[in-house]
């Protein structure tokens, strides 16, 4: 497919996403509709109605009247979004009643189960899982994080939120849910940083490696992880101490138990959950004063992902191991905004903000160790040094020398959201020069170990001729040696006359033998799509109305995240609002 050709599909795709409404002269909306249909990524209901309109003109002398006829044409939501039959009363085996009922027990409702609970309620958790489910590396503490004084760090947070806002997210957030944060975070984040160091978990600030480049030399700024080993895994083992908290607050954990239907009364409150258990049986979860919804984003359902994520993030779901939530959290089905969907609650504007990363090709064990940290390269990459990249045309087609946000979004445009990092022999030499830079690899021996890997596991080829390494990368001779001799010339001039990589990272490609490493997109933490909410964390209906009684946290809820969720303008943010968002949600389900 030509870059034009692919362009389009892109552009059309797009378009397919929304409710298209046309009134034009018969034919016209026709013609409109057969060019949508043919590429949507997932099916809509198409529907076409005619109306005869008849205009009088009142002229003088003479009145003229016209027939017209308007073709109005609905490419109707799919049947996901259409609410299931309520499930009668009949069918439910159980009823039990609580102050506050909390769906999901992540960050966000565990949270939120904890903090209800402080305030004196009944608190019941309902979780689809087997126990609670928490994973990652960090969380981010805000402007007044205790190890961060500890550790004689200042942030700028103002200036953070500003490029959170105003650049990452375009000014499509709503700034008081960030301000929220930005206000409570520390309090709230430092409690429980007490927590896992009062239960021999290693609290501590993680400094990243920055750019060298002035425009990103900030990024990644620092923030927690609760770990000395590696920078992954860390923050899991917090689920036993926050689900015990709870628990110590009286509130009561369903696990293997799915919420089905949100229930709202004619007066328009949501009076509680029907939720179903391991064995099938109905169980009426009845909250006398809110539901919160806490059942996080919708990585895992690859139906929701075509019709909310962008296109170019839709497409990984048909690529194998490319969505990294369902190897981890398999629950994680959009259950929540589906619900609430389902009532009449406003979901945010989509495409959804995604959270889209790297990892080397190869065989899946290697991928995800080497991207966790837990095997070769801990966690740092050489698919993330700026060297030469190519796609599989044997294209240049990035600078690669940008943070890794903006290099992954023009991966996800190559065909197979994929790309090779192209090294010489003198790659270790460049590696000590690369600098900083999110995940690059500074040291020859982890590169070496990084290599080895890549090599053992399929992500890597060797040769000694560039046109042996582009038929063992399967990639076209010609154009490979052409792009090659392209970056060569250009790195002798220092000038990057094709895509502005700074200078000092062009170093030619010409001393055998030659590695070519793969390089994959994928959908790495989450999409940031969720329910509109306020300050109160209320859920709010099409009218921007709070739906009484109804509550959202962490991923279930929106308005938070704008075009792309960062990992190194505030790392740890995901986390830091779940863990926020969930506790005050709590304290105002039972204070309303
Ligand atoms: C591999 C990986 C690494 C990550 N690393 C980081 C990191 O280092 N830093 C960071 O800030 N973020 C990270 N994230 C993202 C982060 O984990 C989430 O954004 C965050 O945990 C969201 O919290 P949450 O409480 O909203 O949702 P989750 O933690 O996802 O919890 C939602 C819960 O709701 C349950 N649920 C769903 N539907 C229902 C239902 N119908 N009924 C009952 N229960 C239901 C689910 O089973 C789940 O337990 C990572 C994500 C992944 C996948």
């Amino acid at each position: 497919m030509s870059s034009e050709s692919r362009e389009n599909s892109e552009k059309s795709s797009r378009v397919s996403r929304r409710v298209f409404l046309s009134s034009s002269a018969a034919g016209v909306a026709g013609i409109i509709v057969g060019g949508i249909i043919g590429s949507q990524a997932f099916p809509r209901e198409v529907r076409t109605t005619e109306t005869k309109i008849e205009t009088t003109t009142l002229t003088k002398p003479t009145t003229v009247t016209q027939t017209s006829t308007v073709t109005t044409t609905i490419i109707a939501e799919p049947a996901i979004l259409t609410p299931p039959p309520p499930i009668p009363d009949e069918k439910i085996a159980e009823t039990v009643n609580a102050d506050v009922v909390v769906v999901g027990a992540g960050l966000a409702g565990l949270m939120a189960a904890y903090s209800a609970g402080e305030e004196g309620a009944e608190v019941v958790v309902i979780e689809k899982h087997k126990g609670p489910n928490v994973r990652g590396a960090h969380i981010n503490p805000g402007p007044a994080g205790k190890l961060f004084k500890e550790a004689g760090i200042t942030v700028d947070y103002e200036k953070a939120v500003r490029e959170q806002i105003d650049i990452i997210s375009g000014n499509k957030v709503n700034e008081a849910l960030v301000r929220l944060w930005l206000a409570n975070a520390s309090k709230i984040v430092d409690f429980i940083a007490d927590l896992a160091r009062a239960n021999g978990i290693p609290a501590q600030v993680l400094k990243p490696k920055t750019y060298l480049e002035e425009a990103w030399k900030d990024w990644p700024r620092p923030t927690y992880k609760f770990s000395n080993e590696t920078d992954f895994d860390g923050v899991a083992q917090l689920a036993p101490l926050l689900e015990k908290i709870a628990k110590d607050k009286g509130a009561k954990f369903y696990y293997n138990t799915r919420a089905l239907q949100l229930i709202r009364e004619k007066n328009g409150r949501v009076t509680g959950v029907i939720a179903q258990d391991a064995e099938g049986r109905y169980i009426k979860y009845n909250a006398r004063k809110a539901v919160i919804l806490c059942t996080g984003d919708y990585s895992s359902n690859k139906d929701l992902l075509k019709i909310w994520a962008p296109p170019e993030v839709a497409r990984l779901a048909d690529l194998p191991n490319r969505i990294i939530y369902p190897m981890i959290t398999p629950t994680n089905t959009g259950d929540g905004q589906l619900m609430g969907v389902w009532i009449g609650a406003a979901l945010d504007e989509q495409p959804h903000c995604p959270l889209c990363y790297i990892m080397p090709g190869g065989d899946v064990g290697f991928a995800i160790s080497a991207l966790a940290g837990l095997g070769p390269g801990k966690g740092y990459m050489l698919i993330c040094n700026p060297f030469l990249f190519v796609n599989m045309f044997g294209e240049r087609f990035t600078n690669e020398a940008l943070p890794w946000m903006w290099v992954i979004n023009r991966v996800l445009q190559q065909p197979k959201a994929m790309y090779w990092a192209i090294l010489d022999s003198t790659w270790e030499e460049q590696v000590t020069k690369h600098g900083g830079g999110y995940r690059r690899i500074t040291n020859p021996e982890l590169g070496r170990e990084f290599l080895d890997g890549a090599l053992k596991s399929g992500a890597a080829v060797t040769a000694n001729t560039l046109g042996e390494l582009a038929e063992k990368m399967g990639v076209p001779v010609e154009t490979f040696k052409k792009t090659v001799e392209r970056y060569n010339e250009l790195c002798r001039k220092g000038v990057d006359e094709e895509f502005g990589k700074p200078s000092r990272y062009l170093v030619p490609v010409e001393k055998p033998p030659y590695y070519a490493i793969q390089g994959i997109a994928v959908l790495l933490n989450m999409v940031g799509g969720g329910l509109k909410v306020n300050t109160k964390l209320q859920v709010l209906d099409k009218t921007g109305k709070p739906i009484p009684g109804l509550y959202a946290a962490g991923n279930a809820a929106g308005d938070f995240y704008g075009q792309y969720y960062s990992l190194v303008v505030i790392p740890g943010l995901s986390h830091s609002r779940a863990v926020t968002f969930g506790y005050l949600a709590g304290k105002n389900a039972v204070k309303t």
